[in-house]
């Protein structure tokens, strides 16, 4: 099914997980996503490593939900360091596997001097991508905008014209990057309605869950943390548990707003850990179906 289709209806909540380094921690990452099943998630989703290594158990991942489990699973695919070939290849195993969705996204260039530019066979954008799934599949297909501005980018505008630009290319719904000021997304509401953007935007929603990590996150991807958060997370940064219950306490007083303010759905990125997403969503209790 595709993902739009559900966003049309209802209200959705969704789950997205990353894969492990090693093999053997396939199976733990599987149980996790079984075991959040009972919250009855809209989708899943498993990111894709564009700096290539775990992207083999992406694919694993995403196709054992499909085979093991009645999940809506969306596979990320990033196209950096990439031939359109080897791209092009994951996206028919994906097809072939039954797996509806998938988030074209470009990814972040791996730090290595070599692979800084994109090559000639390589799709240099998310909007190339976008192109290519179209032209060559049928797949639902979502893409990735910034509440915050995007890391590379100079100026706000310009950053949605390329949103807008995916839209017009065929992506049927966005996902945001993590934010922390429910203003930001708002904001970007308002930005992305005068820009022409009328696809569902979801907000994706990180529940933190220690200080040295979130402060890490942030920075790669250009997010801002509000000062009197991070003096908590500060207060804390040695003890785990405790930012783990200001992640779970933050990220519900987030949702409540969003929902409250009518969002098309929440994007839970879960860190591949149940426990905070269990404790929100038992506060919660978010239910999708539209009214009327
Ligand atoms: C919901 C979500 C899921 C993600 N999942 C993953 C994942 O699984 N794996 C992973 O490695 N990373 C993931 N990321 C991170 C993402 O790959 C990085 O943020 C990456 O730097 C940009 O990807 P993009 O698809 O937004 O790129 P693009 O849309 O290509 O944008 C990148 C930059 O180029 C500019 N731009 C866009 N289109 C054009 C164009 N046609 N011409 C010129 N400039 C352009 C934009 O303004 C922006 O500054 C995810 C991000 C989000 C928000």
């Amino acid at each position: 099914m595709k993902i739009r289709d559900i966003l049309d209806n209802k209200r959705t909540v969704s789950f997205e997980f990353f894969p492990p380094r090693e093999a053997e921690a396939v199976d733990g990452v599987v149980d996790v996503i079984k075991g959040l099943q009972r919250f009855n998630p809209d989708f899943v989703s498993v990111t894709y490593g564009a700096g290539g290594g775990t992207r083999a158990y992406t694919e694993e991942i995403t196709l054992r939900l499909r085979r093991e489990t009645s999940l809506e699973v969306m596979a990320h695919l990033t196209c950096v360091a990439q031939s359109r070939g080897e791209v092009h290849g994951v996206l028919e195993r994906l097809n072939a596997a039954g797996v509806g969705n998938v988030i074209a996204l470009r990814g972040d260039r791996p730090a290595d001097a070599s692979l800084t530019t994109p090559g000639a066979d390589e799709f240099a954008h998310a909007t190339e991508l976008i192109t290519h799934i179209r032209d060559n599949f049928d797949f639902g297909i979502a893409a990735a905008c910034y509440p915050e501005g995007h890391t590379e980018s100079t100026d706000a505008d310009a950053d949605l014209q390329y949103v807008r630009m995916k839209q017009d290319l065929g992506a049927d719904f966005l996902i945001t990057q993590l934010f922390y000021d429910n203003r930001h997304f708002y904001d970007l509401l308002e930005r992305a309605d005068k820009a022409g953007i009328n696809l569902p935007i979801v907000p994706g929603v990180l529940p933190i869950l220690s200080t040295a990590q979130i402060r890490r996150f942030t920075q790669l991807c250009g997010a801002t943390i509000p000062a009197e958060l991070d003096a908590q997370l500060e207060r804390y940064a040695e003890d785990n548990r405790a930012v783990r219950e200001i992640g779970v306490e933050y990220a519900t007083r987030q949702v409540q707003d969003l929902w409250a303010n009518g969002v098309p759905g929440v994007h839970f990125y879960v860190l591949n850990r149940a426990y905070s997403i269990t404790q929100i969503l038992e506060t919660l209790n978010l239910d999708g179906h539209r009214g009327d």
